[in-house]
């Protein structure tokens, strides 16, 4: 890698000026205004003192401010730091106290709960940006979201300014004209952001990333789809901008290939069925659950997923049955990827098309390694087949995270060998499929037992939606298999005939010695369950 993901913006704005960057709720942004956007945030952010190497914080949902933001703060040298704007007070404050960035671009609706924290943590300016009056240079074109639909979508979203000695104008940033253009940049090796890890397992990590870093998995993201057509793609921006695998996979992949990158807010169906009326959708990067609710709008004809050719997975294991459902209604491919914040974030796909293998994550991307290691004796050579954790490396591994060179000698072995915590076996000819992650399994009289495993078998049963399973402490030492499942609509299976089901289709000490019917399993914001969540409640249930 020899270029930063400034190059690559510069690139694609000089290659794609009047084509459309982005759009927002039927507006949109051309690459040109796009580059004049970032080179005008970056002078206003470099005369509130930023400077290479600070961190400024973003938090916003999807909108173009994120996006000329973050390319701003890059431009500088500087570092972003994406956050979600969901997350509590306590939440935030704990992340500032970790990366201290003293510069915020905050969401108009977040500012009043950055003010709460500002002066404990040291912030010195809190650049408010309203994202529904957004796009200041941007053409508008119609709006066909019906009235209402748009008028809810901007009370939730939008708010004014709030006056205080510490709040700037996003839009008085734009005013001191462009940076100039001699003003140094960034290079490959410097870092570009530090993206927390979702929070599943525990707090939430600071992964540093490289330009480097994710540039190369950029580049390795095209090797992979090298179907996507330059400067003719539509990318539908649902996934967080605030998490690794929508920032590569939408943003700079988005912009790596000149694409229009449509931006949502929210993951909310009824917003993508009205823009899909507009600009129907080529590439859209998701999740299982979000593919789900996609493929029933499709299959009630309200919209038309025939123009995405194929359509990636990743985050978590992706059912056979939704790849089923996906490709019949789109008539393309839906692949599953794996990757984590820590490889920028992916590392691991299936390949496009007839050889994809539904069930499994694929196989190495280009330039990255695998091993499998016996997490209790890292150096015992594991036999052919067996089971392990996943080792990685190649020029996506992360550079450690943030402040904690504890937990980066933890995750990072000689040669940059990467611990996933996740348990993977790999076939003969070489595709990886995802056990399950290692702190997760649950040991039960001697044995281990892989929540997915047994979650996959009380999901086949016609009644059941959803499960989670877990595993909760016994009183004479170890721990029970037990489940939280969520039944279909107007379904009544009872507790015992969902034993019944699934003690035909497992072993007996994997079928749950308890389970428990809930009306939804907790979920973090890329659509994770959070199990150590499930369990908690489970115990409180209990008590
Ligand atoms: P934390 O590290 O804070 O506990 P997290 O691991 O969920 O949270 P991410 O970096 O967003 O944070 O997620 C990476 C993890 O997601 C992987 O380690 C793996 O457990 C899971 N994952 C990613 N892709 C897949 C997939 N295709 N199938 C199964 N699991 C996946
Ligand atoms: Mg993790």
């Amino acid at each position: 890698v020899d270029h930063t993901l400034v190059d690559v913006l510069d690139r694609s704005c000089r290659a794609h000026r009047e084509r459309t960057a982005l759009e927002f709720f039927g507006r949109v942004m051309s690459y040109g205004a796009l580059e004049q956007q970032v080179a005008q945030a970056a002078e206003g952010l470099r005369r509130l003192g930023v400077s290479a190497g600070d961190r400024v914080a973003i938090i916003l949902p999807n909108s173009p401010q994120n996006v000329v933001a973050f390319y701003a703060v890059l431009r500088l040298g500087a570092i972003a730091v994406q956050h979600n704007p969901l997350y509590t007070a306590p939440e935030l404050r704990h992340q500032f106290e970790d990366h201290g960035a003293r510069v915020v671009v905050a969401w108009t609706k977040v500012v009043d709960t950055v003010l709460g924290f500002a002066d404990a943590v040291g912030i010195e300016a809190i650049i408010a940006a309203d994202i529904v009056d957004a796009m200041p240079l941007g053409k508008r074109i119609a709006l066909r979201l019906p009235i209402a639909k748009a008028r809810q979508a901007r009370s939730a979203l939008g708010a004014s300014v709030p006056r205080h000695p510490l709040v700037h104008d996003w839009r008085r940033l734009h005013v001191h004209g462009r940076l100039d253009a001699a003003h140094p940049r960034p290079s490959v090796d410097d870092t570009a952001l530090i993206q927390y890890t979702s929070g599943t397992t525990g707090a939430a990590k600071g992964a540093v990333l490289s330009h480097a870093n994710l540039v190369a998995n950029t580049m390795q993201g095209r090797a992979w789809l090298p179907g996507l057509r330059e400067g003719d793609e539509v990318f539908y921006g649902v996934l967080p901008l605030f998490h690794a695998y929508g920032l590569t996979l939408n943003l700079t992949f988005a912009i790596s290939v000149g694409a229009r990158l449509v931006l949502f807010p929210t993951p909310d169906v009824g917003l993508i069925v009205s823009a899909a009326r507009r600009t129907p959708p080529s590439f859209i990067p998701a999740v299982p659950p979000l593919y789900e609710r996609i493929a029933a709008a499709a299959e009630k004809g309200d919209i038309d997923v025939s123009g995405v050719r194929y359509a990636i997975s990743g985050a978590m294991s992706l059912p056979v049955s939704t790849v089923e459902r996906w490709e019949a209604v789109s008539g393309g491919y839906l692949v599953e990827g794996y990757g984590m914040t820590e490889t920028s974030p992916v590392a691991l796909g299936n390949p496009v098309g007839p050889t994809r293998r539904p069930g499994t994550v694929g196989v190495p991307f280009p330039s990255t390694r695998i091993r499998l290691i016996d997490p209790e004796h890292p150096d015992r050579e594991l036999a052919p087949g067996e089971r392990g954790e996943l080792l990685i490396s190649g020029p996506q591994v992360f550079q450690g995270y943030w402040g904690n060179d504890e937990a980066t000698a933890a995750a990072l072995l000689p040669e940059r060998w990467l611990r996933t915590g996740d348990i993977a076996e790999v076939s003969d000819d070489g595709f990886v499929r995802i056990v399950d992650r290692l702190k997760e399994l649950v040991i039960t009289g001697g044995f281990n037992v892989a929540p997915s495993e047994v979650e996959q078998a009380l999901r086949e049963h016609p009644d059941v939606l959803d499960a989670a399973v877990v595993g909760l402490p016994r009183t004479s030492g170890g721990e029970d298999v037990a489940a939280s499942i969520v039944l279909r609509v107007g379904r009544n299976s009872t507790v015992e005939a969902v034993r019944e089901f699934v003690r035909t289709r497992l072993t007996p000490y994997k079928v749950p010695r308890r389970i428990d019917i809930v009306l939804e399993l907790p979920r973090n914001l890329v659509g994770k369950v959070l199990r150590r969540e499930v369990r908690q409640r489970m115990l409180d249930r209990d008590s």
